[in-house]
């Protein structure tokens, strides 16, 4: 039994430009991977490269042609898949959890189970999803807040010299819990000079607030803040999670950043054992990369899923976050079918 691989570029369209510290854009290309065995049988994975992490569209189908042959002979020998993949492709996370996910969707399939069983987990444990307002005018995010009614918390992007303006005029018009992402978009001292506003804002998480090398000035917020801080940059993979104990008080999980789905469970036990918290992110992607992630979540504190929620059209349905409520699919694999 030979698997083959094979995939397409999608384009996908944001309903508002997705705006972060470090730019913006409406446009964003995604990879669907697919793995058929002999028999017919496929797996399904989606490949959302991030430039900040080195990665697009087309570095990724330059990793597929790599990857293909470190294939595994035996598609359930997802353990030896993992570090044939890592060696064939190390820096190209996102192609590389494209196959891992369809690894994992394929074997679910043959034994007729979603992934989310498969590991052992309770669907109903999964935390509630946040929903993000990318950086806007103070206006247009009381708008956008508007807009994400239906959603019980709110990330809101921060790391511009208007983070009170917006700040303020979200809490105008919402009581929600608020969290905030600054994409590592502060100086150390900008970071400290906002704590006040922060907690006058009652924000009850900060993600990346400096650059994710500066662990230093990581460590002098989390001492100055009374407000959780959570590193998402400056964690790629498990390796990352020992030297960011007592710099942070948890870690924002990525499949695009850590490359394998077995990956990020091992960044889940690593985290706890370090006591840290531990949130499940996105890029902007379809509910195929989405629903990878999800199964995830009954292991996790906190969930930022929205990346297909910001979508104009989602190609895939899988797990959603109607309400913010997580509802992972009960299909087997990764439960993920074509709309
Ligand atoms: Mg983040």
């Amino acid at each position: 039994m030979a698997l083959s691989l094979s995939f397409d570029i999608l384009d996908l369209q944001t309903r508002h430009p997705f705006t972060i510290a470090r730019g913006s854009t409406t446009a964003y290309r995604v990879v669907h991977v697919r793995l058929r065995d002999s028999d017919g049988v496929e797996g399904w994975g989606e490949a959302a490269p991030s430039r900040y992490y080195g990665e697009t569209a087309d570095t990724v189908a330059a990793a597929l042609a790599r990857l293909a042959p470190a294939l595994p002979a035996d598609p359930s020998d997802l353990e030896g898949a993992d570090a044939a993949l890592l060696r064939a492709a190390p820096r190209d996370a996102s192609a590389r959890v494209a196959i891992s996910a369809a690894l994992h969707d394929l074997a679910g399939k043959r034994l007729g189970a979603p992934l989310w069983r498969l590991w052992g987990l309770d669907p109903a444990r999964a935390p509630l999803s946040s929903f993000t307002i990318g950086l806007d005018t103070p206006e247009r995010v009381q708008a956008k807040v508007r807009e994400a009614a239906p959603y019980p918390i709110l990330k809101i992007k921060v790391g511009t010299p208007d983070d009170a303006a917006v700040l303020r005029a979200v809490r105008e018009v919402t009581d929600k819990p608020l969290r905030v992402d600054a994409n590592a978009g502060w100086t150390v001292s900008e970071a400290l000079a906002r704590l006040p506003l922060l907690e006058e804002m009652r924000v009850e998480l900060i993600e990346q607030p400096v650059a994710p090398g500066d662990l230093e000035g990581l460590a002098a917020v989390h001492r100055a803040s009374r407000i959780p801080i959570v590193a998402d940059e400056a964690c790629r993979t498990a390796a990352d999670i020992p030297r960011l104990a007592g710099a942070v008080d948890g870690i924002n999980i990525k499949l695009a950043k850590c490359g394998s789905l077995r990956e990020a469970l091992r960044m889940v036990e690593a985290a706890r054992a370090h006591r840290l918290s531990v949130m499940v992110g996105c890029m902007i992607e379809t509910s195929l990369g989405i629903t990878a992630a999800a199964h995830l979540t009954p292991l996790l504190d906190l969930a930022d899923l929205d990346g297909a929620a910001l979508l104009v059209r989602d190609p895939f349905v899988g797990a959603t976050i109607d309400g913010g409520r997580i509802v992972l699919p009960a299909g087997p694999g990764l439960g993920v079918r074509e709309r």
